[in-house]
């Protein structure tokens, strides 16, 4: 298996345009849609989505559940929901991290082989980004070092300012 700095991957771009097994989507905790990347995946996933998360009865901060992708290429989606930031004293550092541990747990539970993330809480939820991605990266790491699956996970930057955070960090894992 390769070392773990390599089984991670850094795209910009679109996360409801990837295909991999499952994609994870940065929702509210009434997982009913939302903006940001949630609406993207609402919209890019059709209406069945909003029905299938419904039956769900929303999802706590820092725990994540599973429904099928619909129309999006990927099969599946993980829906997380990430701390709002407010000022680093409140648990969000421990709860974003608890985010990532959930969707990676569930991913390896069903055998997934290829995962993508967007950077979560980082949007409207306010998390500073190169914070918010190294936790993230922390936390990928950390899991695919004592995990066969998921093989690979994508992160999906959308903005350079994501971008630029992730790849920063990935160098220094090199
Ligand atoms: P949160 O409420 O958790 O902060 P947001 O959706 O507002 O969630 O933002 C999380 C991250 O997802 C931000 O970096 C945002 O730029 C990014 N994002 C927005 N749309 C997309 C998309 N279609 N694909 C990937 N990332 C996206």
């Amino acid at each position: 298996m390769p070392s773990e700095p390599r089984r991670i991957s850094l795209l910009q771009g679109d996360i409801t345009k990837i295909q991999v097994d499952a994609i994870v989507n940065a929702a509210n905790s009434s997982l009913l849609g939302g903006g940001g990347v949630d609406g993207a995946i609402h919209r890019a996933a059709g209406p069945e989505l909003v029905h299938a998360c419904r039956l769900l009865g929303g999802c706590k901060t820092g725990q994540a559940k599973l429904t099928p992708g619909f129309r999006l290429p990927a099969p599946w989606i993980i829906h997380t929901v990430g701390p709002v930031y407010r000022d680093g004293m409140q648990g969000e550092a421990q709860q974003l991290a608890a985010c990532y541990r959930a969707c990676l747990s569930i991913a390896a539970e069903r055998n997934f082989q290829s995962l993508a993330f967007p950077a979560i809480s980082c949007g409207i939820y306010g998390y500073p980004i190169l914070e918010a991605c190294s936790i993230a990266i922390r936390e990928i790491s950390q899991f695919l070092a004592t995990n066969a699956s998921p093989a690979t996970v994508v992160l999906v930057a959308f903005d350079s300012q994501v971008h630029q955070a992730f790849s920063q960090i990935l160098q220094d894992l090199d």
